[in-house]
């Protein structure tokens, strides 16, 4: 191999996501996925594109979906930018705004997308490391060189930030562009997109994986300042000016627009975490506070290892990470009702053998 080829491959370090598995009969708990299916609305708008429209090249400008995402946030199509997943929308970010040769910072228990992009984009970053309860220690974000990246709630903990410390984050990192990654904010208790207007350094990505239950379509999109949007759509346009094919197009912005659907499952999962997290406690887990669709706990007698390969072996996949400080968590996706009583017993059944 050449060396410019092999230097390349060195710097590029895949993320790999959780294992997707095709068995039947497993209750898939890895990846955060959403238990219920889209809105009915979604099916039956990607069922009519397909009979008229599929000859068709899609809008590049996205106007519609953007039109719709604007109007459930209360801003402009101009502060809407639409990709391909958020991973593609986070990609395009560090392309635009973070420079090789400047620092960005990100927390260093989080999203393990960030250094493969940085790797990859040739960008320095230091990792922040975490409070002992998991809890973001805001002023370190401050005064970045480069940019600063994180999730909130934060992954895979579930631990929120309040909007006010994301607000003296952005504040504080004049010149440099803060990107705030929600990809399970509408599990929590309020997004920064109310910020978008006062702060023009300051970029909201979001995700239609997770409480719209898309994860299989591939939509993400990310709300800013107009010139924001600007210079990711100039990336985006010098890879590819389709954004997101038509079915995706129209799927998404039915999922927009069923507001009453989106509310009652995305309720319903908060309620049956909420219950989880109670129940777990009682197994003798230590859970962290999550405002995410999943739980980061510990249990107290048991390896996390030993408990993922169990729970495998019992048709139940959580994730682990075998790596520190968090090689003794699990992270569990919340599921259905159904699902989550079936983790219970096979639970109660594993930690019976002692
Ligand atoms: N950000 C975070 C924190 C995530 O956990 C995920 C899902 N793995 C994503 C972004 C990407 O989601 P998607 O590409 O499906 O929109």
């Amino acid at each position: 191999m050449s060396k410019f080829w092999s230097s390349m491959v060195k710097r590029t370090e895949p993320y790999i996501p959780g294992e997707q598995l095709n068995e039947e009969n497993i209750i898939k708990l890895n990846t955060n996925e959403n238990p219920y299916p889209p809105s009915p609305d979604v099916l039956k708008s990607i069922q009519k594109e397909m009979e008229h429209k599929l000859q068709l090249y899609p809008s590049p400008s996205v106007d519609h979906l953007r039109q719709a995402i604007a109007a459930q946030h209360d801003v402009k199509k101009e502060n809407i930018f639409v990709g391909n997943g958020s991973d593609e929308v986070l990609a395009f970010s560090f392309m635009a705004f973070f420079e090789p040769g400047k620092k960005i910072l990100f927390p260093e228990i989080t999203y393990s997308f960030y250094p493969v992009y940085s790797k990859l984009f040739n960008i320095p970053f230091e990792k922040i490391p975490l409070n002992s309860d998991f809890t973001l220690p805001k002023e370190e974000f401050f005064q970045s060189e480069g940019g600063v990246i994180f999730p909130n709630p934060n992954a895979p903990t579930g631990v929120y930030l309040s909007i006010r410390a994301v607000e003296e984050i952005v504040q504080n990192n004049p010149g440099c562009v803060v990107v705030v990654d929600e990809a399970y904010i509408d599990f929590a208790s309020g997004s920064a997109i109310s910020l978008i207007n006062s702060y023009d350094n300051l970029l909201v990505v979001q995700t239609l994986s997770k409480s719209r239950s898309l994860a299989g379509l591939r939509v993400g999109f990310a709300l800013g300042n107009a010139a924001l949007i600007q210079a990711l759509t100039r990336i985006k346009d010098s890879f590819n000016s389709y954004p997101i094919d038509r079915l995706a197009i129209v799927g998404a912005e039915a999922a927009m627009l069923d507001h009453t659907y989106f509310k009652q499952t995305t309720e319903r999962i908060i309620q049956t975490r909420e219950w989880v997290a109670k129940e777990l406690k009682d197994y003798h887990f230590h859970v962290i506070p999550s405002q995410a669709n999943f739980l980061f706990v510990r249990h107290n007698d048991h390896q996390a290892k030993d408990l993922y390969e169990r729970l495998k072996q019992e048709g139940v996949v959580v994730r682990h990470f075998d790596k520190d400080p968090i090689a003794n968590y699990l992270r569990i996706t919340i599921g259905t009702d159904e699902e989550m009583k079936l983790l219970f017993t096979k639970l109660a059944f594993i930690l019976d053998e002692g």
